[in-house]
């Protein structure tokens, strides 16, 4: 079974060519481009049940299935390398450290979807992670394994890679590839599906960098393998990074279904000893789960749903007893309402909204009928925009809310925080 952080320990070298063959890399796409046929690779990758990383879940062979193979178009991938979601950075640690392995299994991915050109659209402010990848596409295409003929077949393949200038929207598929396309990156309304009508109106396959990364494994060790290990749903291992009040904040590889708590301990527990107060499992986009909560947890899929939350991108932010709630959703707003694009008048309207309701409670100035207006203009934006940003904020605001509401309701009555000034939130800067 793969282990991403097993397979590849952080050594100097580890994002080397050298390094990456030494523990058998490119073996297995010389064994797909040699013997196998692209509905085969789509097959084991359907049959492994492998999950989309990013947020959404979505199954990766569902995705590539609906490609369809010698339709005389071409057809485009790209990797999601945008990773802006607060608290999510472990998609970094494979671009850094292991980019060899992405651009195998992308390589992989191209042969089974008849990709020519696939794409890593990768975050604007990542440095070493751009400078790590373009060594590595340096270093394949020199030793034969990119661009035509790879590995003396009749494939040909490149992987270009291309940088976004530091919009979080562009982290949604369909805005990444107008971005792509050098038009300002909207988020498109769907249908068209990505996979019917994407890139360049071709038919498109987005998956993130964690996801694709997880192709080599499933296709040199078997779907079995892969489904060895997690859970009958969730399937595998998932890259947790892990920031907020921890004492060894970081990282992890954890088989899906593993324990919150066992986890928690990895990371040398709540920061000074203190309580365990919140979690933000999968990024600011999912819903906050309290210490309570999420403390008898297993961390895959389906309990996170039932709990009323999710895994999302995999950036857990863990909130110590003491943390002040109102300033907590204060930062997401502005962050919210930075980032969005304006398409949607729900949206653009109500994330402003927002953002001015909170800073008027901070300021010692909210009403008593301000959180019921956070609840409404949350509500506003459910179902009503053409991407999720504009339900995130509103399902963060209201989670938030639910969970904590007398934390609202001291300040705007003392015009203050309950917690002496204690307004440190290292969570979501
Ligand atoms: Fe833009 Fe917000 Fe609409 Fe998304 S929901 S398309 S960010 S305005």
């Amino acid at each position: 079974m793969t282990k991403l952080i097993m397979t590849f320990p952080v050594t100097e070298t580890s994002h080397t060519l050298a390094s990456y063959r030494s523990r058998g890399g490119y073996a297995t796409l010389e064994r797909v481009v040699r013997e196998m046929r692209p509905e085969d690779v789509t097959r084991e990758v359907t049959a492994a049940g492998v999950q989309g990383r990013g947020g959404a879940a979505f199954p990766a062979g569902r995705k590539w299935s609906v490609i369809k193979l010698n339709d005389g178009q071409p057809h485009y991938l790209c990797a999601n390398a945008d990773e802006g979601e607060p608290g999510t950075f472990k998609d970094r640690w494979i671009l850094e450290n292991a980019p060899h392995l992405l651009l195998e299994s992308m390589l992989i991915a191209a042969y089974a979807l008849q990709v020519r050109h696939a794409f890593v659209y990768m975050r604007g402010e990542f440095d070493l992670p751009y400078r790590r990848l373009a060594s590595a596409i340096d270093e394949a295409t020199a030793a034969g394994l990119m661009g035509e003929r790879i590995l003396g077949s009749a494939f040909d393949c490149d992987v270009l890679i291309y940088r976004g200038a530091g919009s979080y929207v562009c982290g949604e598929a369909s805005a990444l590839l107008t971005s792509i396309e050098g038009k300002r990156g909207y988020p498109r309304n769907r249908p068209p599906r990505l996979t019917v009508r994407g890139l360049y109106q071709r038919p498109t396959v987005v998956n993130n960098v964690e996801t694709l990364s997880n192709i080599t494994g499933i296709v040199r060790d078997g779907a079995a393998a892969f489904r060895a290990v997690g859970t009958a749903d969730s399937p595998g291992t998932r890259l947790v990074s892990v920031s907020g009040h921890v004492n060894r904040p970081g990282v992890h590889e954890i088989d899906l279904g593993y324990a919150f708590e066992r986890l928690l301990d990895d990371c040398g527990g709540v920061l000074d000893g203190r309580a365990l107060k919140a979690v933000i499992p999968g990024g600011i986009s999912s819903k906050v789960l309290t210490g309570d909560e999420i403390m008898p947890l297993a961390l895959d899929h389906e309990s996170l749903a039932a709990a009323g939350s999710s895994l999302g991108s995999g950036g857990m932010i863990v909130i110590a007893e003491g943390t002040c709630m109102v300033r907590l959703l204060q930062v997401m707003l502005r962050f919210y309402h930075h980032e969005s694009c304006g398409q949607c008048t729900p949206c653009r309207e109500g994330m402003g909204w927002l953002h001015r309701i909170i800073d008027r409670i901070v300021a010692g100035e909210g009403r008593p009928e301000d959180i019921d207006r956070l609840y409404r203009i949350s509500a506003a934006n459910d179902g009503t925009t053409i991407c999720g940003l504009g339900d995130a904020a509103g399902y963060a605001t209201s989670g938030i809310l639910n969970k904590f509401r007398p934390e609202f309701e001291y300040w705007i009555e003392h015009k203050r925080s309950r917690f002496d000034g204690n307004l440190v939130c290292r969570a979501s800067s």
